[in-house]
């Protein structure tokens, strides 16, 4: 039995301080937690409003069950898809405004799924090469041929559009990337889609609730207003049609060629993912998505959970001005560290390390003051760029941010 090839490959993760281990939360998600029996000041879950242990979705969800049970039972296609998903599809779909929208799992079988049913041999994805580990995956899995471009060089990714001549073609981008923080630029990377025909798939997973007009994502970011979202007439609403557009650059965002994936289980607060398209590409992945159709549907009390979330993101403005407020506090302290902070706008405020054992170790003096941010290493991230990965939410006080403040400060010395 391989177990010394096992227990040597671990051994040797361990060396490079690349082992991963887990950490048991005695209570629900929050920026004050007891791990392991301690108390902490967590910076590094993604619930980026405070909404996962929120009342409103836990009566949401006890609700749910009491109407729908705990299983879905059976696969979407086969007898698993029930009212509250359609209902929650229909929300989905109009709140970013897209005629349809399809739930999944999770966000890594939406991207598995997404990528594989719309290519395969003969086409080409195009990928930011610092996409989440998902959207990797899916285009190996997808089988059509890879061509990545250096992390969002349009320029790069213009080139490599021109050399394709054949095949369907996808680009595929996080909208805020998962361990950077920065936004893609949506309008220039749709731009050169128009100009080449091709698909521009968008990975909102942490847009979604926090960027863009109530908290509707990424591609609301760009634009001007929109009308008040209502959740009381959202699944018979007719989508609206904004005049997107912003700032004379690049193409309107409202497009048919952008395909939007975004997660639930992050600024929402609950559990899943959504992919909103032109119908035609909803029905395509119902037919074709081998991760949508092979899978058990998700419990349907979760979309009861999920649509009462949708309401409190709409109507979250202060939340997301908390969060804001809490970004500029933390940027603004944490100046002149000897740690390079990141550039980024949103919660996601990665701390550049850069050795391995050198994040590690700052991630563990933190802990010993009580202070909970994970250190992010390769290969989630590239090599010599290991990092603390602050994330704030909307739940922290300006308190707990002047903590983690003063302890970085006081580390640095
Ligand atoms: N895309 C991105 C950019 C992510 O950060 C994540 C989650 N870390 C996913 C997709 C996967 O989403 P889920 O956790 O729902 O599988």
């Amino acid at each position: 039995m391989p177990f010394t090839e096992l227990q040597n490959d671990l051994n040797e993760r361990a060396a490079q301080g690349l082992l991963r281990q887990r950490r048991t939360l005695d209570g629900p998600q929050a920026p004050h937690i007891v791990v392991d029996g301690k108390p902490y000041l967590s910076f590094c879950s993604n619930d980026y409003l405070g909404l996962a242990n929120h009342p409103r979705l836990i009566a949401a969800l006890q609700q749910g069950t009491r109407q729908w049970g705990v299983g879905a039972g059976a696969a979407h296609l086969v007898s698993g898809h029930s009212a509250a998903h359609h209902q929650l599809e229909q929300a989905l779909a109009a709140f970013v405004n897209k005629p349809a929208a399809l739930l999944f799992s999770t966000g890594y079988m939406a991207n598995l799924g997404t990528v594989q049913a719309l290519v395969g041999k003969g086409d080409t994805v195009f990928a930011d090469k610092l996409n989440h580990a998902s959207l990797n995956d899916a285009m190996l899995l997808s089988r059509a041929e890879a061509k990545r471009y250096r992390h969002n060089d349009i320029a790069q990714l213009a080139a490599l559009l021109e050399q394709t001549k054949t095949g369907r073609k996808l680009v595929i981008t996080d909208a805020v990337f998962s361990m950077d923080g920065d936004l893609a630029p949506l309008p220039e990377l749709l731009a050169l889609c128009e100009q080449h025909d091709a698909w521009l798939l968008v990975d909102d997973a942490h847009g979604f609730g926090v960027l863009g007009e109530q908290g509707r994502g990424s591609l609301f970011n760009f634009k001007s207003p929109l009308p008040p979202f209502d959740k009381g007439g959202v699944s018979t609403r007719a989508p609206v049609s904004p005049p997107f557009s912003r700032r004379g650059a690049g193409g309107d965002l409202n497009s048919p060629r952008i395909i939007y994936m975004a997660t639930l289980g992050k600024a929402a607060g609950v559990f899943g993912a959504f992919v909103a398209a032109e119908q035609t590409v909803t029905d395509t992945l119902i037919n074709h998505a081998r991760s949508y159709v092979y899978t058990t549907a998700t419990p349907p009390a979760l979309s009861s959970a999920v649509l009462e979330s949708l309401d409190l993101i709409g109507q979250g403005d202060a939340l997301r001005e908390h969060l804001r407020k809490l970004i500029v506090q933390l940027r603004n302290g944490l100046a002149g560290l000897p740690w390079k902070l990141m550039q980024s706008d949103t919660a996601i405020q990665p701390l550049l390390v850069g050795d391995n054992q050198q994040a590690l170790e700052l991630s563990a003096k933190l802990r010993e003051r009580g202070i909970w941010v994970a250190a992010i290493r390769p290969p989630t991230v590239p090599q010599g760029t290991a990092r603390l990965r602050i994330t704030l939410s909307a739940a922290h006080s300006a308190a707990d941010v002047a903590r983690l403040i003063e302890a970085l400060h006081e580390l640095a010395q």
